[in-house]
């Protein structure tokens, strides 16, 4: 009888988006009528920038012309991508990457799992509650845990509670871990990481030999000009973080599929006989062997972010979300709920009223108002009595939304 991979046996198999279909479901099913607005999404809804779409009508046509037909490209993806990147998001920054250390792929969610391949198996992993839970499952997966608890936690992975009691500031372990997930701007918190927090990490790693596993997938959100917008802007971080990165939240490509990581050469690990090696040869080695790039299509897409009117569109298109965000922290705050973030991310944390736990903030919002979040417990134990709600909807939707909360929630005070 053929095995299985009995790590998958210890997921919490997807419980919460499920969970809360399912009482969505439950509650439409009673009340047909009822216009059920749903905030609880991590996707874009506004359409891809102009600049992107008239890149791919271009490459398609070349696609179909013999001359300038395009078959497999390179597994790293194209130099002239690699290179408006590395000029664009990084030496305009005063990063050194280079556009050798930009490797393309088809999104940040499938790298960060992917990037366990090279790593051995008994490092100690650290991530933050609540947390992005593909850095959590795909260690799960790895057999990197033990069983999970009571709260959903597994044994073996250091967690780093983040809350309004810490300024949602993971505190730096006593105990030594070797692999550290870092999100900033962060889902679901919305909170970023300070210049000096992030130095704090970058000394430690470098200290510990430990690496950071830096998620700037929600970087274009930044506001703040003294948060930095890669972990290459902290000296020494060469040395010790890898950084991902994503079209899918500043351009809108979460259908579209494009996104990087940035390997810098002089990052290394043990070799179990002690030798020091080179990470990058081992992430070009796996992405050579397993990877065969993101389409032509899709890669002149994402180039055209960088010309003049894709950055134009792009900005835009982070506005937008970012005035929904900023509408949604107003309304909150005036109907007297304490919210956090949302001002360098798409996401506000909403501490729930009346020390209701997550799931009953939930039930209330879906029944007083038809609104539809995401209850924070569901991203770590630490996430209880917080709740997310997303900033990626029409304005329309969002000026809804936040016109039932008013009236109920106001009204509720009176
Ligand atoms: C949306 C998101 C990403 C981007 O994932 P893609 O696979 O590139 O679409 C990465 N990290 C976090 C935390 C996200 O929320």
């Amino acid at each position: 009888m053929t095995t299985i991979n009995d790590n998958y046996l210890k997921l919490k198999a997807g419980y919460l988006f499920p969970e809360i279909g399912r009482r969505v479901k439950a509650y439409t099913d009673q009340h047909p009528d009822a216009s059920v607005i749903k905030l609880g999404i991590g996707d874009v809804t506004e359409p891809l920038p102009e600049a992107c779409r008239t890149a791919m009508i271009a490459a398609v046509n070349e696609m179909g012309d013999r001359s300038t037909f395009k078959g497999y490209g390179p597994e790293q993806g194209y130099l002239w991508l690699r290179e408006a990147i590395a000029q664009h998001d990084f030496q305009a920054r005063g990063c050194n990457v280079d556009a050798s250390e930009i490797f393309i792929s088809d999104g940040s969610k499938c790298d960060c799992g992917n990037i366990l391949d090279i790593f051995g198996n008994d490092n100690r992993i650290a991530v933050t509650d609540p947390v992005y839970p593909v850095y959590v499952d795909t260690n799960v997966m790895a057999g990197h845990t033990g069983e999970a608890d009571g709260t959903g936690k597994y044994e073996g992975i250091t967690y780093l509670p983040i809350s309004a009691d810490n300024d949602f500031a993971a505190q730096i372990p006593s105990q030594k871990v070797d692999l550290i997930y870092l999100c900033s701007p962060n889902n679901p918190t919305g909170a970023t990481m300070s210049r000096e927090q992030l130095k704090a990490w970058v000394q430690y790693a470098n200290a510990n030999g430990s690496i950071i596993l830096f998620d700037a997938a929600y970087e274009a959100f930044i506001t703040d000009d003294s948060i930095p917008h890669s972990i290459y802007e902290i000296e020494g971080a060469r040395d010790c973080a890898i950084e991902f990165r994503s079209f899918s939240k500043n351009a809108g490509f979460t259908g579209t599929r494009c996104a990087l990581t940035v390997v810098p050469k002089s990052l290394t690990g043990k070799a179990k006989d002690g030798a020091n090696v080179e990470i990058w040869s081992l992430w070009n080695r796996r992405q050579s062997t397993k990877f065969n790039g993101v389409s032509y299509i899709v890669q002149k897409a994402a180039e055209a972010v960088y010309s003049e009117a894709g950055q134009q569109q792009t900005k835009a298109l982070v506005s937008f979300y970012l005035e929904n965000a900023k509408i949604i922290r107003d309304k909150l705050t005036t109907a007297g709920i304490q919210v956090y973030g949302g001002v360098n991310a798409p996401y506000v944390w909403v501490k729930t009223p009346d020390q209701l736990t997550s799931w009953d903030f939930f039930d209330q919002l879906l029944k007083t108002c038809n609104i539809v979040g995401t209850p924070g417990s569901g991203f770590g134990a630490a996430g209880e009595g917080y709740f997310r709600i997303s900033a990626f909807n029409s304005r329309e939707n969002v000026e809804e939304a936040m016109q039932r909360i008013s009236e109920k929630f106001t009204a509720a005070k009176v």
